[in-house]
């Protein structure tokens, strides 16, 4: 797949932020400036100057629109609402080696406010997913009662399941069912063959 390091990092950040939304657990996962501050130090999202309840808004009405992309159809619709956030971010893309990183692009201008910051960031990641002909990987998890949202990088893009604890257990239920089921097979075949070998002798 066609895809950097650094956007598998946005793409990261991207699903964090999505699943911090009320409508995903339940509870929203930055009620106040406080938590927001904690996800920029958690997801190491550099020059984000302090922050104000605008901002807490701001980021709340942004995590709407990119989980919209989610839930697109087809890679049109998904390109014109990823064109449109890009295009309010405000996106002046830049060369920089920052703290011992590698060289690197910054898309969002210098000193944005965090949602246009996000916006370019996380924008351009879902340009980039879009330009290599992989909207299938964006995902919802299918678990009945989960609304989390992941990226399928796996090489036959045939994850189902979000990696919370709940869902990548089901998971991991399903398979050790299935294993246990043909473990026990396996013995009664060989419990048949023993007793028709008793018999005939
Ligand atoms: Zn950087
Ligand atoms: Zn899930």
């Amino acid at each position: 797949m066609l895809i950097t390091h650094d956007t598998e990092c946005a793409l990261s950040i991207l699903v964090e932020l999505l699943n911090t939304a009320p409508e995903v657990c339940g509870t929203e996962l930055l009620p106040d400036v406080a938590a927001l501050d904690a996800f920029v130090v958690r997801q190491e999202i550099s020059e984000v100057d302090s922050l104000t309840d605008d901002d807490l808004r701001n980021v709340h009405q942004l995590r709407s629109r990119l989980r919209e992309v989610f839930g697109t159809e087809g890679t049109v619709e998904a390109a014109e609402l990823v064109n449109a956030l890009v295009a309010d971010a405000g996106t002046t893309p830049r060369l920089t080696n920052h703290d011992h990183h590698g060289w690197h692009i910054h898309y969002f201008a210098p000193h944005a406010a965090l949602h246009d910051h996000l916006a370019a960031e996380l924008g351009m990641s879902l340009a980039f997913i879009l330009t290599a002909g992989e909207r299938e990987r964006l995902r919802r998890c299918e678990a009945p009662d989960c609304a989390r949202v992941f990226v399928d990088l796996s090489r036959n893009r045939s994850r189902r399941y979000c990696d919370s604890r709940t869902c990548g257990n089901r998971l991991h239920v399903a398979a050790y069912r299935a294993r246990q089921r043909s473990a026990e097979a396996v013995p009664q075949a060989e419990a048949v063959a023993q007793a028709e070998a008793v018999t005939s002798a």
